[in-house]
């Protein structure tokens, strides 16, 4: 299997694919004969004639014979030529351009990175500031507007405890699909608690983040582990000089999926002896979560000066923002 990396718009990343390599006549029996002619057997539609010359919504335009994701609608021009134009690609790394010299002409043909449809030409007369002018077939594209990419894109929440909910939250924050993260109590008994009766350790609520994340762009394991590399899984009911029920490590499910996701996640880490000690994670079906005071949110950005978030949260994010960097919102 050839992998190829493709930049996917729904993530907002780069994923590694498999490459798409089928026959002709495989193509031949999926597609239109005139997406066959144009893709397959690098034909020219006639100008004017493109499928989608009346759309004008926000979208992006995919392969159509992959679905992989190739131009921007906002990259879009009228070049007055009749081919449907634009002034770049999504990602370089999804189209291969390559010297074309059939009929006498010297060009640059436009692939798709993933499957070798053929897409087009690139020309240099295009607008600023690129200059190029991505001159294509509309047959070999499929539009998908905005509503309908993010339809695709159901939001799930994670609930987990890892020690003082100020420093989790800061992490959750700033990673790319993460929506929302709210600090509150969860795994206790007492109905609607406050942050001193939390502190007492008669509750029984844990110091919890519930994080709304767009499970396209990040998976829930992806979730865990960041949550186990900004935490000590290891010391029961202790995160550095916290101590107390409420500073323990949890991950509070939500279904079945998530359970076993994090069951199998800390099978393999304590397999791999990350830490000196057994992971001591509790795993539980989440009741209810109770959002914290609203002085808790955003705790962390909002005192930056303050000595607590100075000593304990600061070394953590830094080694987190170096860890992860790739993973965050620029
Ligand atoms: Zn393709």
């Amino acid at each position: 299997m050839t992998t190829v990396p493709i930049y996917d718009a729904g993530q907002n990343r780069v994923v590694n694919v498999e490459k798409i390599e089928k026959s002709d006549a495989e193509w031949k029996k999926l597609l239109t004969k005139k997406q066959y002619e144009i893709t397959t057997r690098k034909g020219t539609e006639a100008p004017g004639t493109c499928p989608f010359s009346e759309v004008h919504e926000p979208g992006i335009f995919q392969c159509v014979r992959c679905q992989t994701d190739l131009f921007r609608s906002s990259s879009k021009f009228e070049s007055g030529t009749g081919w449907p134009s634009y002034y770049e690609p999504i990602s370089p790394l999804n189209i291969v351009e390559h010297p074309d010299r059939s009929f006498g002409m010297v060009r640059t043909e436009v692939l798709c990175a993933r499957c070798g449809s053929h897409l087009g030409h690139v020309f240099d007369d295009g607008p600023p500031t690129t200059g190029k002018r991505y001159c294509m077939n509309g047959f070999a594209l499929k539009f998908v507007s905005e509503g309908e990419l993010n339809q695709s894109t159901p939001l799930e929440v994670a609930t987990l405890a890892g020690g003082c909910f100020w420093c989790v939250e800061a992490v959750f924050r700033e990673v790319n699909g993460i929506e929302k993260v709210i600090s509150g109590y969860t795994g206790g008994t007492t109905v609607n608690p406050t942050y001193q009766q939390v502190c007492t350790c008669e509750t029984g609520h844990a110091e919890a983040v519930q994080v709304t994340f767009d499970a396209a762009r990040i998976s829930y394991r992806e979730i865990l582990e960041i949550f186990f590399s900004v935490h000590d899984p290891t010391t029961p009911n202790r995160q550095g000089p916290d101590t107390g029920t409420q500073y323990r490590s949890a991950i509070f499910y939500h279904n079945k999926q998530q359970k076993a996701i994090a069951e199998k996640l800390i099978g393999e880490l304590d397999k791999a002896h990350l830490w000196q000690k057994p992971i001591v994670t509790q795993i539980a079906p989440l009741d209810k979560f109770y959002p914290a005071e609203e002085y808790h949110q955003e705790y962390f950005s909002r005192n930056l000066e303050q000595g607590y978030c100075q000593v304990v949260i600061s070394p953590k994010v830094n080694k987190f923002r170096a860890h992860w960097a790739k993973r965050l919102k620029k």
